[in-house]
């Protein structure tokens, strides 16, 4: 019983969360909701937040590159360097 499409425009995975920006075809606006991961790839219904229509989102998949890239940001310590030190001329 649904009336609407909820399009995933994008999208990012977190630790905990999917947090994705959707298009709503109901009243044609974007919106962003967080998912629990452990609902990539499903079709999950729930209401727009702008209009109330209850609608349908399909969630992405979690990719390889994407597995992959969240290794390396639990790897990427910047350091903060180049602090310059000032000379005080008095
Ligand atoms: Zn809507």
């Amino acid at each position: 019983m649904s009336n609407a499409i909820f399009r995933v425009q994008s999208h990012k995975f977190t630790q905990d969360n999917i947090e994705s920006t959707l298009i709503c075809s109901n009243c044609d606006d974007v919106f962003s909701k967080e998912f629990l991961l452990d609902l990539e790839g499903q079709t999950i219904e729930f209401k727009c937040p702008v209009c109330n229509v209850l609608g349908e989102a399909d969630l992405p998949y979690k990719t390889a590159e994407e597995r992959e890239e969240f290794d390396d940001d639990l790897d990427e310590v910047e350091e903060e360097e180049g602090i310059e030190e000032f000379d005080d001329d008095y």
